[in-house]
C-alpha cells in the first residue's frame, strides 16, 4: 500500500483504503477499470480525511472524477455509502449510482431523524437506561451526519442480475445478515468475489437486529454462508481488513464462531441474564467499548437471542413500551406465557 492508500489487486483492479474515525479505522473501496471508464465499489464516510484520501488516490492514479462511469454500493451502511453523494456531485448529470433494491428500501427508515423515537425505544427494550440511550443516540446521529449529502440519483439492483463492473461481468448475489439486502459480486471466470462486509478476516461481520431489521438476520446469515461454501473463490475483496485467499476456510471459521456465541448466549440465559444488555455483558467486554460500539454489541446479542428463539431455545416477554424485554431459557418459570 502507498501513502495514497492504494494497492494494485489485479491489472484492472485497485483497492483504495479510506480512513474511518472509529476503532475499525479503514473501509476498503475498489476501482475497476473498463474500456469506457472506472467503476467505483463503495465509498467511505464523508470526513475530511476520507475526502483527502480519495483526492490523493485519484491524483496518484492520474484519474479524474469524470473518469468514473458508475458507483456501486454493496450495502447502505454509512461507512460504505457515506461519500456516494459527494462523489455524485463531481459531475453533471450525476455519476450513476447502483444500490441493492432491498438496501434502498431500508435507507429511509435508517437515515431519517424522525425515526429516532423507535430507536430510543429499541435501546430501552435492550435494557439501557434513559441517559445511556441518549448517549448512544447521539453517536448514531454523528455517524448519520457523515453521510451527507445523500446521492440525488439512484438505480437499484436485483439479486441474480449480471452486471458489468469495469471490464468484468459479475453476478450479484444476495448476502443477508450484516444488512438485509447486501449484495456481493462474483466473477466466475476469474474466481473473484467482491464480498462487502459478508465475509471478513480477523473480525467477524456484525450481525445485528436493529429497529428496522427483517426477522432473524443470524439465521439468514448462516444459511447464506452455507450456500456460498459451494462457490469456487480464489480471491475475495472485502470491505474491511485483509484480502481473503481461503474462502471456504474463513466461512467455516465464521460458522464456528457463531455456534460458539450461541452456546455462550444460552449459558448467559441459564445463569440468569434476562435482558439483552445483561447477556451482552457476558459476551462482550462492554467496559472497553465506545458508545458507537455498544450499539453493535447490543444488536449482535439480540440477533443471537432471536436465533435461539426461532429454534425454540429461548423465549421473550415484553413488559410494555419503555421497559426492557425479558429473555428466558426454555422451560423456565413464566416462559410459557409468551413463547
Ligand atoms: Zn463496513
Amino acid at each position: 500500500m502507498t501513502d495514497a492508500g492504494i494497492t494494485q489487486i489485479a491489472n484492472d483492479i485497485i483497492q483504495v483504503q479510506v480512513p474511518l474515525p472509529y476503532a475499525l479505522n479503514i473501509v476498503n473501496c475498489y476501482l475497476l477499470r473498463g474500456a469506457t471508464g472506472w467503476t467505483l465499489v463503495d465509498t467511505g464516510l464523508n470526513t475530511e480525511a476520507g475526502r483527502a484520501r480519495w483526492k490523493s488516490a485519484m491524483s496518484a492514479l492520474e484519474i479524474t472524477p469524470g473518469d468514473i462511469e458508475m458507483i456501486v454500493l454493496t450495502h447502505m451502511h454509512p461507512d460504505h455509502f457515506g461519500l456516494a453523494g459527494w462523489w455524485q456531485r463531481h459531475s453533471e448529470p450525476p455519476i450513476p449510482l447502483i444500490i441493492p433494491e432491498r438496501e434502498q428500501r431500508q435507507m429511509r427508515p435508517f437515515y431519517e431523524r424522525r425515526n429516532t423515537p423507535l430507536y430510543h425505544q429499541w435501546l430501552l427494550e435492550c435494557g439501557m437506561d434513559e441517559a445511556a440511550a441518549e448517549t448512544l443516540e447521539s453517536a448514531l446521529h454523528n455517524t448519520r451526519d457523515l453521510t451527507q449529502p445523500h446521492p440525488r440519483q439512484q438505480e437499484t439492483l436485483e439479486a441474480g442480475a449480471v452486471i458489468r463492473l469495469g471490464a468484468r461481468q459479475f453476478r450479484a448475489i444476495h448476502a443477508p445478515g450484516h444488512s438485509d439486502g447486501q449484495m456481493i459480486f462474483y466473477d466466475e471466470s476469474d474466481r473473484l468475489m467482491i464480498c462487502g462486509d459478508h465475509v471478513l478476516m480477523r473480525i467477524t461481520p456484525n450481525i445485528g437486529v436493529w429497529p428496522h431489521s427483517e426477522p432473524d438476520p443470524l439465521g439468514r446469515f448462516l444459511h447464506s454462508l452455507q450456500a456460498l461454501m459451494a462457490l469456487d473463490v480464489r480471491l475475495a475483496l472485502p470491505g474491511h481488513k485483509w484480502l481473503i485467499t481461503d474462502w471456504r476456510g474463513r466461512i467455516e471459521e465464521l460458522l464456528a464462531h457463531h455456534h460458539a456465541r450461541l452456546a455462550l448466549t444460552q449459558t448467559a440465559l441459564e445463569t440468569g441474564a434476562r435482558t439483552v444488555l445483561a447477556v451482552a455483558a457476558q459476551l462482550f467486554d462492554m467496559d472497553r467499548l465506545t458508545p458507537h460500539e455498544w450499539r453493535f454489541a447490543l444488536a449482535e446479542t439480540l440477533a443471537h437471542l432471536e436465533y435461539l428463539r426461532e429454534t425454540g431455545l429461548a423465549s421473550r416477554r415484553t413488559n410494555g413500551q419503555k421497559a426492557p424485554v425479558e429473555w428466558r431459557p426454555p422451560g423456565s418459570r413464566d416462559a410459557a406465557i409468551a413463547p
